[in-house]
């Protein structure tokens, strides 16, 4: 198989100024793996022999980021790392290598990478003479090209060892399997299996980028799969494992993670909220099972996902954002709902959040075996855009009445009841929207006030 590799014009002229100075320069990792299998290559990452103090005499304004021997270079507007060439030692706590020692020697500097595909350089060693451009081309002393063929995670060396030193790696292997659709080779699986534990150590903000890696993978559910088969899933999120097993009568024969996963996978890839949603949604339920079974479990579930995600970091917005949806997962719409219903429906889920709740929904419909559409969701969809295009009012900020027009004209104090008074009449608002005017709120405030006595 001949290999192009195509960098963009920013890594060209970056490796030719290396080149120019008499330096190897190549390109590394998920780039070159990528770009031989053919899908876009997001970051382009160069490994050359400089030492980070020459790459900074080499490319002025360039910043050397940490003692790991990256140095952030920008080049026609992008930000790219070179990393010095480097062998890893003295791991500690299954995370880190605590020393680093450069090198001359790209070999090396593969060797020191998690798996095959990912251990291929492109690009050529140091010139003979500064003048010479050279040839540059695929290096690959660990059989990548040969694995990326079969689609095979293979680790790099003993694979157990590998593990141990960073247990990253083993969410990295999932993940990659999952978004590549790469069988993980069986020596490098049992490693997995045996050294699952370790996976404790991986602070939650790792897990966190691995997961949103993963849900953005065309089928999500091929790498929690592994997850769960090689004991990961029960230690990096045991309230997923905890799905197993658990009947649903949604579709013959598959369980309450089953679901979870079709609706994952059914989720729009491209959308990672609606994504770690739909990861997230039944997360209550394994809790409630004797409950009605599952009375309460979205309630239940906010709370679960609400743990689950402050442990992996998350944002605090995101996680907002999920939570909401999570607790707000369980409603049933019937064409019968007055227009009322429709606005108290909106106000409560809230207009940002509502698409993202459609989408959920429909991949939860077809997660439980039913078409996307079902339970009249494009009712319901027609029915909050029409709504919505009606500009109606779901806020105080909204209405035709504000506290200091009911401070002036009632002689109301600031204060909580205030705040009382307006949200009931939002409540009256929003069941007939014709009371929006400022007369009929006065009035309808002075009859409040008159009732309280
Ligand atoms: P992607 O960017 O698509 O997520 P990637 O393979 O490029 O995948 P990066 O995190 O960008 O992942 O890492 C770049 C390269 O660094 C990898 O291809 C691999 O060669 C090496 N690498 C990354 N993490 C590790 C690790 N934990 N152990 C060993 N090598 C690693
Ligand atoms: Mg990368």
């Amino acid at each position: 198989m001949t290999v192009r590799i195509a960098p963009p014009a920013g890594v060209v002229a970056l490796m030719e100024r290396l080149w120019a100075h008499g330096h190897a320069a190549y390109v590394v990792g998920g780039s070159v793996r990528d770009t031989i299998l053919g899908r876009p290559a997001d970051d382009w990452d160069l490994a050359s022999d400089a030492l980070p103090q020459r790459l900074i005499e080499i490319f002025p304004g360039a910043d050397y980021e940490n003692r790991f021997g990256t140095v952030s270079v920008r080049e026609l507007g992008v930000a790219y790392q070179v990393t010095t060439f480097r062998t890893d030692h003295d791991y500690a706590d299954f995370r880190r290598p605590h020393r680093v020692e450069f090198g001359t020697d790209v070999g090396l500097d593969l060797a020191r990478r998690d798996f095959t595909v990912n251990a291929i350089a492109w690009g050529a060693g140091a010139p003979p003479d500064a003048a010479g451009r050279p040839t540059p081309g695929l290096v690959d002393p660990l059989g990548g090209v040969a694995d990326i063929d079969a689609r095979t995670l293979r680790a790099v060396g003993e694979p157990a060892a590998r593990f141990r030193e960073d247990a990253l790696r083993m969410v990295r292997a999932v993940r990659l399997a999952a978004v590549l659709e790469f069988t993980i080779e069986p020596a490098t699986f049992e490693a997995i299996r045996a050294n699952a534990a370790l996976a404790g150590h991986v602070s939650g903000e790792r897990v966190a980028a691995e997961l949103q890696k993963l849900l953005s993978a065309a089928r999500p559910s091929i790498g929690f799969r592994l997850m769960a088969d090689s004991g990961l899933l029960e230690l990096m999120l045991p309230e997923l494992a905890a799905q197993r097993g658990i009947a649903q009568n949604k579709i013959e024969g598959e369980d309450l993670f089953d679901h979870t996963l079709r609706t994952v996978d059914a989720a729009p890839a491209d959308r990672p909220v609606v994504r770690l949603t739909a990861l997230l949604h039944d997360i209550g339920k394994p809790s409630t099972i004797d409950d009605g079974p599952f009375r309460g479990h979205e309630v239940v579930g906010a709370d679960i996902a609400t743990s689950l995600l402050d442990r992996l970091h998350y944002p605090r917005t995101a996680t907002e954002r999920v939570v909401h949806l999570v607790r707000n997962h369980m409603f049933t719409y019937e064409p019968d709902w007055g227009d009322a219903g429709v606005r108290r429906f909106i106000q409560r889920v809230g207009v940002s959040s509502i698409d993202d709740l459609f989408a959920l929904r429909a991949a939860d419909n077809i997660g439980s075996g039913l078409d996307p559409e079902a339970h009249d969701l494009a009712g319901l969809r027609h029915r909050v855009a029409a709504e919505l295009a009606d500009a109606v009012v779901l806020d105080r900020s909204r209405l035709a009445v504000h506290g200091n027009d009911l401070m002036a004209e009632l002689g109301l104090p600031a204060g909580p009841n205030l705040g009382r008074i307006l949200d009931a009449l939002l409540e009256l608002v929003i069941a007939d929207p014709k009371r929006n005017d400022r007369a009929t709120l006065l009035l309808l405030a002075e009859s409040m006030l008159a009732d309280e006595g």
